[in-house]
């Protein structure tokens, strides 16, 4: 590739280019037999309709970081990517789409319904694969996996037969959530819990055979319809004469019992209660225990169904309203009051869902969940950070079996075939040809599919050929890390250890790190409603994705969640195009020096990159002892940091040391050697700058790896590479520190600093050079700054540097700055012009107090202050506090200069 390099760092450009080029050429392409440690991830399965959000920007960055550092430490690394079928939500956008054609699914039949499924994944499934690609993530491609592939779903049938050979799986009749709108089953985790304003009604049962009436209130009154009995405590005084009596059921002519349990709440209501054994959950089991039949009064859409009586066909909020009416004509109703209460919502579609007693697929979770409990106390699985450890646990030790069947079309249909004659249910792995028990062959396959997450709960050997012991599950199971969000530690992470142990026998991965989450400025979760979200590839197109991965990596601190804010990412672009910069004043200048006759090819041999740093007849200079020691430290602390999952960590010292110690300081000191006669030293100089710029290129490729790939095939050492991903990481070399050269160039750093202060504060012309004064506490602080005094003068533009002894060196006519190393003084008569300054400063200090008295005024409104938001105000309190220092400042400086025209004008210079 040639040297050139366009003048601006266009990530658009390079980016595209360089996320085809990897995928074309299978460069994160996993090979089992390949040497190395292993280092294995699969990846959170998105779901077929998602597109990425700002969650799996995050997300993906962070596993792709891992899997490139540890790529490039010669792991035999494998980051396998994939997507979920997504049970519910798939059905739900085909069905919509197909209703939007006028097709009704129903009417379509399962088959071909399946069928037009299959056709929307093929057209549209691919979506978030392909912005994986676009965002150059480091996966095999050659192993993406889909949960209903066909030799995933025959490893859903090998697990779903096991476990019901096992006696963990059976069918039951329970109550589940039922959601209207879905017309399925949805688990006890997708159910939202929300406090609404409802009503309580309050309706007579008449006692039969007496005048009297027994009052229960109930909050859905359309549940009466099917009720078998009325609850009271044993103990409660106002009802145990009741005891044994029925009562005649309101509006459906059914005599029903009262019976006792100590289960009834004495204080809610009237103390008695309603049981509907088959549309309440305490009900049904209330229900088991005194022998009252279900009767299930509603249909799968949430209508009425024909036990319903009248009501049958109705809606059921319209019979709620019906119910109510009819029963306040019968006057029994007895009266109506407010009550909040908490109400089951469907997760996706916001139905509120209907508890409902049906047949249901359960596995059995309490003998799955004690090894897991196990694993993760004995260290084995390792949860980080931490917190979340007890959170599993306390998950864990109160598991409820798990509902796993689905009234849905997409989905891994279960292995169940029922015998029409007998009854007999034959659970196989192929349709059986006939009834085991009876023979006949009038078999049915059970309708249901299994939970989207049953399959995902497989994942991680699912994808690597279990069962069968492929080379792939030998090599990478279990797998090395999961890096997941906390909203599916249970769904996901939890039924993973389960199912991974009981069939493998091992653990499926040996970490769980549990990301943080990233939110709005406001510190909500982003809300595309509210406008505060943000879509991840919009962002990327403007400022590039090294830009966004970056941004992100600076924020993401282990269980600390992310505040999000644009001006975030300018600073991360800034970043990327000072090494841009950086790399093109480089390419620059080294295509000048070799056209000189010299050449840096050599670098591109291993054995002399291996001899860096390069020395200048056997000397090494401070410089270079310098940033040889500050790259290996950076090394040190970015390894040990990416091995904590510190991520922001790692991004921070980077920034560091490739913005201010190499762009800021080892390029700037080394620009006159660059362009010496001096050609053995000028050589070295340029040896050394490639060889600590390509280390460098390496230290941040994990984190931005366009920008450095598009660079590092420009770099003299790199002629023949494929790419800086299978480039090494720097190790921490130990024999690069040099703390004697860290603290003696801080020591030249602070000199330059103190000059540029000081020049910055007298508001020096930027061109013009002037002289210092220089006292050193120590001898060796003075020898070395005289060392080094070219670089000080052209650095600090000064003139001359001159060392004096500290009695001589005063504040008269001059400005001081102090270390406890040093004290430096530049003189007021050094190309200043006090005169114009002064006036300057004048005008100034008006300025600055009209801008104060305004922002006080502003704050001491007290109808500013109610009606501006808190940010606002506290904003402008803090402006006001920052310049209210820089006025103290400025009249600090006002008043020397005051002092020295006074001096000047008197001709006196004692009285300072
Ligand atoms: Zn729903
Ligand atoms: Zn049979």
């Amino acid at each position: 590739m040639s040297r050139d390099i366009p003048k601006a760092y266009e990530p658009q450009q390079i980016e595209p280019r360089w996320a085809r080029a990897w995928v074309e050429q299978q460069l994160f392409r996993a090979e089992a037999k390949a040497p190395g440690p292993v280092f294995s991830m699969v990846i959170p399965p998105p779901n077929v309709t998602g597109s990425l959000h700002i969650g799996h920007m995050l997300e993906h960055t962070e596993i792709d970081i891992l899997t490139r550092w540890h790529r490039m430490r010669g792991y035999n690394t494998l980051y396998l990517p994939g997507t979920d079928h997504a049970g519910i939500s798939t059905q739900r956008v085909v069905v919509r789409m197909l209703a939007a054609q006028g097709i009704d699914y129903h009417k379509l039949g399962r088959e071909e319904f399946e069928k037009r499924v299959w056709k929307w994944k093929q057209e549209y499934g691919g979506t978030i694969t392909e912005q994986m690609r676009q965002i150059g993530e480091s996966c095999d491609w050659s192993r993406e996996r889909f949960t209903l592939s066909p030799e995933l779903s025959r490893v859903v049938m090998e697990v779903f037969v096991r476990l019901y050979e096992d006696g963990l799986i059976y069918r039951g009749h329970y109550i589940v959530n039922w959601c209207p709108q879905c017309q399925t089953t949805i688990s006890d985790l997708e159910t939202i819990h929300e406090e609404r304003r409802g009503n309580l009604w309050f309706v007579r049962y008449p006692v039969v055979g007496t005048p009297e009436y027994v009052v229960v209130a109930t909050t859905r009154p359309e549940t009466m319809l099917g009720d078998t009995g009325v609850a009271v405590h044993p103990e409660d005084q106002r009802y145990k004469r009741l005891i044994g009596k029925r009562v005649a059921l309101p509006l459906m002519n059914r005599e029903i019992p009262v019976v006792a349990d100590t289960f009834v709440d004495r204080e809610f209501g009237t103390g008695a209660v309603k049981v509907t054994p088959a549309h309440d959950a305490n009900d049904f089991e209330l229900g088991k225990r005194h022998d009252l039949p279900e009767i299930d009064v509603m249909t799968g859409d949430g209508h009425m169904s024909a036990a319903a009586g009248k009501y049958a066909g109705l809606e059921r909020f319209e019979a709620r309203k019906r119910i109510v009416e009819d029963l306040k004509a019968q006057g029994l109703l007895e009266k109506v009051t407010e009550h909040t209460h908490a109400i089951g919502v469907c997760e996706r579609c916001k139905t509120i869902i209907e508890p409902r007693a049906s047949t249901q697929w359960f596995c059995k979770m309490k003998p799955l969940a004690e090894p897991a409990i196990a694993v993760v106390e004995q260290g084995d699985i390792r949860i980080t950070p931490e917190n979340w450890r007890e959170v599993y646990f306390n998950w864990m030790r109160n598991i409820r079996d798990w509902a796993i069947s689905r009234q849905l079309w997409w989905g891994h249909r279960i292995p169940a075939w029922h015998c029409q004659d007998c009854k007999e249910i034959v659970v196989a792995r192929e349709a059986p040809a006939k009834c085991a028990k009876c023979g006949s062959r009038k078999l049915e396959q059970d309708p249901d599919v299994l939970d989207t997450w049953f399959s995902s709960a497989l994942w991680p050997f699912s994808t690597l050929g279990w069962p069968q012991q492929t080379e792939d599950l030998r090599t990478y199971y279990p797998t090395t890390l999961l890096i997941t969000g906390y909203e599916i530690l249970f769904f996901w992470v939890a039924r993973m250890i389960m199912m991974g142990l009981k069939f493998t026998g091992k653990v499926p991965f040996r970490t769980v790190y549990i990301h943080p989450i990233v939110r709005a400025a406001d510190r909500q979760k982003m809300s595309k409603s509210k406008g505060t979200g943000i879509d991840p590839l919009d962002i990327n197109r403007k400022y590039g994705t090294d830009a966004m991965r970056f941004t992100l990596m600076m924020m993401a601190a282990p269980g600390k969640d992310l505040i999000w804010s644009e001006d975030k990412i300018e600073s991360s672009r800034n970043f990327a195009n000072k090494i841009w910069n950086a790399a093109r004043f480089l390419f620059v200048n080294l295509d000048k020096f070799e056209a000189g006759g010299a050449t840096l090819e050599q670098l591109a041999s291993p054995e002399v990159r291996a001899a860096a740093p390069f020395r200048v007849r056997g000397e090494l200079p401070l410089v270079e002892r310098w940033i040889f020691s500050r790259a290996a430290r950076t090394a040190a602390q970015m390894n040990d940091a990416l091995a904590e999952y510190r991520f922001h960590e790692a991004a921070h010292v980077v920034y560091h040391f490739v913005w201010r110690d190499f762009c800021d300081w080892y390029i700037e000191w080394q620009k006159p050697l660059l362009t010496s006669s001096d050609r053995e030293a000028a050589t070295a100089a340029w040896r050394n700058i490639f060889s600590v710029f390509e280390a460098a290129l390496r230290l941040l490729h994990p984190f931005m790896p366009f920008l450095t790939e598009e660079l590092w095939h420009r770099l003299p050492q790199a002629s023949t590479a494929k790419s800086i991903a299978l480039a090494e990481y720097p190790a921490p070399k130990p024999e690069w520190i040099d703390e004697e050269a860290e603290r003696q160039f801080a020591l030249l750093q602070e000199t330059i600093t103190a000059a540029r202060e000081i020049r910055a504060t007298l508001k020096i012309d930027p061109k013009r050079k002037v002289a210092a004064d220089f006292s050193a506490g120590d001898t060796h602080v003075g020898r070395l700054v005289e060392e080094h005094s070219g670089s000080i003068l052209r650095l600090a533009l000064l003139s001359e540097i001159r060392l004096i002894p500290r009695k001589q060196l005063d504040s008269k006519n001059g400005l001081i700055r102090s270390t406890s190393q040093f004290d430096m003084r530049i003189g007021y008569s050094e190309g200043v012009d006090v005169a114009g300054e002064l006036t300057k400063l004048r005008k100034e200090k008006e300025r600055m107090e009209k801008d104060l008295e305004l922002k006080r005024s502003r704050l001491s409104d007290e109808t500013f202050r109610s009606r501006a938001p808190a940010e606002i105000v506290r904003g402008l309190e803090n402006t006001l506090s920052e310049r209210s220092i820089e006025y103290q400042k400025l009249l600090e400086r006002l008043a020397q200069l005051e002092k020295t025209t006074s001096r000047s004008d008197s001709g006196s210079s004692a009285n300072v």
